[in-house]
């Protein structure tokens, strides 16, 4: 068979999510109610429970709500990698505090714990790693470094369910709080959203509180318990932020199929790993020992002695009908983060941008259009076929 086009992703959505959100609808209880507390309650006992798991609309929510529930203010710095999504940045903005960048590690793409600890100063209040590409940061040195300056965690797993790190799920490995994201293409999906998990209940608490409106008691309490009566009392200007049941069913399916999802990225990365291993090709960093990676992204560096520039190594897969990204312009190299990082250099995140790229990989993805993606590259590269 031959393959006319590649995606860069499509969705896995089968018919037990059709049907769920198809129950939901037909329910009558459209918005956050029981669907959602099921998915949350889910959730944490998936990461093996001892957290609490907070549903919200996005994971750019979960990160503002985390900010937000650490005390995050103006006159505080909050460490970013410049490596990364905008909004793990943006976030800090709402809160009127200043992201300071940092460089991340040329081979993990993570966060560097050196470059963390020389940005720290007497104004940080809280370091933000990013699992990048569903890679683990080394959160033991992370942890030590923010209990030795007093500092909290909030990691951005966006890219990494599930992962661990020394035997701890993602979620519960040295952060005070941690942000995932359900976005269409992330490992699983609700079409938008995130969770919120933490081990903190006072944090889980303010949380909760500010993902609707600064209302004092759950929604789903309100609507649904018929003890809990019309009243309620507003204690401060929330967000909302919060996750609907028809969003909520699909992700109750999708998490049951996250270890079915995980396996099958890892064999895909371990088959392009196989199929490139004699090109000039940087492969994918793995998982460091001890931890594990969920594949989310598939990234591949062109070294200097590459036959073609990064750029034309796009151009040809384009030309071949290859979906690709590029996981990410850095942040210092955009125009709202300039400001904040005058003088500073980023030559790491900076020769990573300018070599990277990140192929296809997803769930759906056939042996066909894994065949046909390496086929072109190998063409691209003018390597034997
Ligand atoms: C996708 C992503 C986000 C934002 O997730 P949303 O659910 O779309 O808000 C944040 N950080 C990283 C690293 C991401 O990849």
């Amino acid at each position: 068979m031959t393959i006319a086009a590649v995606p860069f992703f499509r969705p896995s959505i089968g018919d037990k999510e059709i049907e769920a959100v198809t129950e939901c609808l037909r329910s009558g209880w459209l918005t956050t109610g029981p669907k959602t507390a099921a998915f949350e309650a889910a959730f944490a006992e998936y990461l093996g429970g001892g957290v609490e798991a907070i549903a919200v609309n996005s994971a750019t929510a979960a990160l503002h709500l985390g900010l937000e529930a650490l005390g995050v203010g103006p006159g505080d710095e909050v460490i970013v990698p410049t490596l990364t999504f905008t909004a793990t940045a943006e976030v800090v903005r709402y809160m009127g505090a200043k992201p300071v960048l940092v460089d991340v590690d040329a081979t993990t793409l993570c966060v560097d714990v050196a470059d963390v600890a020389a940005a720290i100063t007497p104004r940080t209040k809280v370091i933000m790693p990013v699992h990048f590409a569903g890679r683990m940061c080394d959160m033991t040195a992370l942890r030590a470094l923010a209990d030795a300056h007093g500092l909290h965690i909030l990691d951005d797993a966006a890219h990494a369910l599930p992962a661990a790190h020394q035997g701890a799920t993602v979620g519960k490995c040295g952060a005070d709080i941690t942000a995932f994201s359900f976005y269409a293409n992330k490992t699983m999906t609700t079409g938008e959203g995130g969770m919120l998990v933490t081990a903190n209940p006072a944090l889980a608490a303010r949380a909760r509180v500010m993902r609707l409106h600064g209302i004092d008691r759950d929604v789903f309490n309100r609507f649904t318990d018929p003890r809990a009566g019309w009243a309620y009392d507003v204690v401060a200007p929330g967000f909302k932020y919060n996750l609907t049941d028809i969003a909520s069913a699909l992700g109750l399916v999708q998490l049951g199929r996250a270890d079915e999802f995980k396996h099958i990225r890892a064999s895909r990365a371990a088959r392009y790993d196989a199929a490139f291993a004699d090109l000039p090709l940087i492969l994918p960093p793995h998982a460091a020992e001890g931890d594990s990676h969920s594949w989310h992204l598939y990234i591949v560096q062109l070294p200097a002695n590459a036959p073609v520039s990064r750029d034309a190594f796009i151009a040809g897969l384009k030309a071949e009908g290859i979906g690709i990204s590029v996981h990410y312009r850095p942040l210092h190299q955009m125009t709202v983060w300039k400001p904040f990082c005058e003088g500073a250099q980023f030559p790491q995140a900076d020769l990573v941008f300018d070599r990277c790229v990140t192929l296809p990989l997803f769930m759906a993805m056939t042996d066909a259009e894994q065949d046909r993606v390496i086929e072109v590259v190998r063409k691209v590269l003018g390597a034997a076929q």
